[in-house]
């Protein structure tokens, strides 16, 4: 099931699954907002929330 997380940003990231959800989210916040870092934890309970 793929799934969806809308960043603060106004980014919309994809995965496929959990996994690349987060591998894309980290990647999102290394690229754009430097210094945040969440964890597996907190962007999976973002994209429930999302
Ligand atoms: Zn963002």
């Amino acid at each position: 099931m793929a799934s969806t997380l809308r960043c603060p940003c106004g980014e919309r990231i994809e995965g496929v699954d959990d996994d690349e959800l987060v591998e894309k989210t980290q990647a999102h916040l290394a690229a754009e907002h430097p210094g945040r870092d969440y964890t597996r934890d907190e962007i999976l309970t973002m994209a429930a929330f999302g």
